[in-house]
């Protein structure tokens, strides 16, 4: 008989679950016309009934399954009692089926860490910027990412009403990505995907600095590395503080699936231990392919004025 699958196959393959679950609940609240919007930081840090439910729906969820498995989230919740209908106890069993990598086969829940940004795109989801919008769950081992999980509950939206909407792309470092068609960006352009709601001089100066051919303002950390394993862009530059490891987790964990590399500005790779500090302090810088072209042009100044 077949051995069990290993233990990061399951949490991937709950996750995979959890996450379209967490999806139709996004898409239930804004159908609702409720949002509950609440200002955390200010007006350019939101969170609304979505990154509420969807978070307890997600950890609850895991914990339950996991117990002893660390999970951060992003949201600072009341630890109230999670109701029943926000619990997801599926999973994907083509996921379940595949082996998992070697060096991963041995690993224990204590030694897990899940990153969870429920909503990552919550200022465009306010603003009907649907497609802008992700769940993010990432999965660290000995603080680095990788698994991750990115659902995109509004992708196709625009397709019509015959379009499947919703679509969930997940990966696991050594085995691949899945989910989606990677693609290339055009061969000999520069095209930089950016913030669209928390620019400032630093980020812009950046960008200038690297003469693009072409600038994509988008919200979400999760979009953006969508648009680089997709073929959009072919860098995301984002020079300032603001990202969270939430945000970087599961779509690290695909992009190096596939290949690619993000780092901080300075070049310096993320860490996602649990004693970790959350905030990204000295930006992100990612590409699918030819990272030192981005990487060698970052002017100094611009690494200089982020600490990590
Ligand atoms: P963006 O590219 O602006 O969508 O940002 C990517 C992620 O980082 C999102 O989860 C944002 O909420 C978060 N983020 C970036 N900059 C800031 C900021 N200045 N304040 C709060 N959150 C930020
Ligand atoms: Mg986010
Ligand atoms: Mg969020």
């Amino acid at each position: 008989s077949m051995a069990s699958p290993a233990l990061l196959m399951r949490v991937v393959a709950s996750a995979y679950s959890v996450a379209e679950k967490a999806a139709t609940i996004v898409r239930n609240v804004m159908s609702a016309g409720d949002l509950g919007i609440v200002e955390k930081a200010g007006p350019n840090d939101l969170q609304t009934k979505a990154d509420r439910l969807v978070q307890m729906s997600i950890c609850a969820s895991l914990a339950r399954k996991f117990p002893k498995v660390t999970i951060i989230g992003e949201e600072e919740l009341p630890t109230e009692d999670v109701t029943e209908d926000l619990i997801e106890d599926g999973h994907c069993e083509e996921i379940l089926k595949k082996p998992c990598p070697a060096q991963y086969t041995g690993i224990k829940e204590e030694e897990l860490v899940i990153w969870v940004d429920p909503l990552d795109g919550t200022k465009e989801y306010t603003e009907g910027l649907l497609d802008h919008v992700t769940v993010l769950i990432g999965i660290a081992y000995g603080g680095k990412a990788i698994a991750g999980v990115i659902n995109q509950p509004y992708y196709n939206y625009e397709a019509g009403a015959n379009a499947v909407l919703g679509r969930t792309i997940w990966g696991v470092l050594g085995m691949g990505a899945f989910g989606f068609q990677l693609t290339e960006a055009p061969a000999g352009k520069h095209i930089v995907v950016t913030t669209r709601s928390h620019s400032n001089a630093l980020v812009n100066e950046c960008i200038t600095a690297l003469n693009p051919d072409h600038v994509i303002r988008v919200g979400g950390a999760g979009n953006k590395v969508i648009q680089l394993i997709e073929g959009k862009a072919s860098a995301y530059v984002f020079a300032s503080p603001g990202c969270k490891k939430w945000d970087t987790c599961a779509p690290e964990a695909i992009l190096h699936a596939v290949g690619g590399k993000i780092t901080d500005i300075r070049g310096n790779s993320f860490q996602y231990n649990k004693e970790v500090k959350h905030m990204n302090s000295a930006g992100v810088l990612a590409t699918l392919r030819n990272y030192d072209y981005y990487a060698n042009r970052i002017p100094s100044t611009v690494k200089e004025s982020l600490v990590p």
